[in-house]
């Protein structure tokens, strides 16, 4: 699609978008001629030299996203070159696992699309109006680049609010399953690709799940709490560990234990409140070697920071006593709100409280499916610490 009118933006705020940065504030935009909510636009700096090319939405908070520093129609074409870049740079990730993110918005150059392949069927989420707008530009080259049977749009987030848009769960190409079995890491899960959360499978922990198999060992024992299909459960179980994990969705558990029976796997799924379960002694499951701590993002704007902080220190604080000397505590943090500085601090003082030493040894973060782009910080969403009880 040819844009559809300019953006002028402030002097002194160019620099940064030459520089990759894809977001662009209300306070930093000069002047407006768009065609309307939702077009692609070409962006200029106050001497109207072109940026580039992005998308506007005047009732967002970032009302312009940049799509590329060139000015160029964001056509077929234009899609499927970077659909191409995206699926190049997935490619170690081929002989691990059928199922990848795909696509991840603005880590690779295309603001407000996600999308996510599970052996041969996809699920798309659009996060924005612009790019709600170019489905027909670039859905035809998604199921040419990806070669889907079916893509299921799930775009059920509450995000879309903030742009004008409904929910909505759409067949957007073929016939989408109600589930996909993929396999991770020599895993199998069982997808559910309308009922789960998010596009069904949290595709961005399967680099700590690789190293945890590695690390886990027989007759360790692992408590997993926010198990949701089972993830570091079943990776522990098969590493020989006796595992018990937690979680308060019902289905969740239900999906969880259908997993370990595929993977011919005995695992103790509890569903319960995690933050009641653990300041309950976990019901004398423990002590621990292990403890993931995979909360929910709860922090997805800046004032929520606070309840993040509030929920990781309660977690930390209530699993110390059931972790071993020398036992590990997983803490991840799925929120660009809370980064490695903020998590640690938080773990800091909930050790401090209890008159226990953390070594810090280690960070795993988003698996390179979800490219984080330096340039743009905001895309590193997924941190996860590994703190050792230090005698
Ligand atoms: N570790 C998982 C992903 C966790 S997603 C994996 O790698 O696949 C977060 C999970 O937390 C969801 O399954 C959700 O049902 C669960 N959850 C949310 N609040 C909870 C609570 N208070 N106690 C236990 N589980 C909770």
């Amino acid at each position: 699609m040819k844009p559809l009118g300019d953006v002028v933006i402030k002097q002194g705020r160019e620099k940064r978008l030459r520089n990759h940065y894809p977001w662009v504030q209300k306070s930093e935009i000069l002047r407006v001629d768009a065609a309307g909510d939702g077009s692609p636009v070409v962006v200029l700096d106050h001497k109207r030299e072109p940026i580039g090319v992005g998308t506007y939405n005047a009732n967002h908070r970032f009302p312009l996203r940049i799509f590329d520093t060139k000015v160029v129609d964001l056509d077929t074409a234009w899609f499927r070159e970077r659909f191409r870049q995206a699926e190049e740079l997935r490619a170690p990730l081929r002989p691990r696992t059928d199922a990848r993110r795909s696509l991840y918005s603005e880590g690779d150059r295309v603001p407000g699309l996600i999308a996510d392949t599970f052996g041969d069927h996809c699920v798309a989420q659009v996060r924005s109006l612009g790019i709600e707008r170019l489905k027909d530009q670039w859905l035809p080259a998604l199921v040419e680049t990806l070669k889907p049977k079916s893509v299921l749009e799930k775009s059920d987030m509450a995000s879309r609010k903030d742009e004008g848009l409904p929910a909505t769960v759409q067949t957007l190409h073929g016939t989408p399953p109600d589930s996909v079995q993929i396999t991770e890491d020599g895993v199998l899960y069982n997808v559910p690709m309308t009922g789960g959360l998010k596009t069904g499978h949290y595709l961005d922990q399967r680099e700590t799940k690789r190293q945890f198999a590695h690390a886990v060992r027989p007759d360790d024992k692992v408590l997993d709490c926010f198990s949701y299909t089972g993830g570091f459960s079943l990776i522990a179980k098969k590493a020989g560990a006796s595992v018990v994990g937690v979680d308060i969705n019902t289905l969740a558990i239900e999906a969880a234990r259908a997993n370990a029976s595929l993977n011919g796997l005995d695992v103790q799924f509890i569903e319960a409140n995690a933050f009641e379960f653990l300041e309950a002694g976990a019901d004398n499951h423990g002590p621990f070697d292990w403890i993931v701590l995979d909360p929910p993002a709860i922090a997805k704007s800046r004032g929520k920071r606070d309840s993040l902080k509030w929920a990781v220190w309660n977690l930390v604080y209530h699993a110390l006593p059931l972790l071993k000397p020398n036992g590990t505590l997983i803490v991840c943090t799925c929120s660009f709100q809370s980064g490695i500085h903020e998590t640690t601090e938080t773990c800091r003082l909930a050790s401090n409280d209890r008159g226990v030493r953390l070594a810090l040894d280690k960070i795993t973060l988003q698996d390179i499916d979800h490219p984080a782009p330096v340039q743009f910080p905001e895309s590193l969403y997924l941190t996860c610490l590994w703190l050792r009880r230090l005698p």
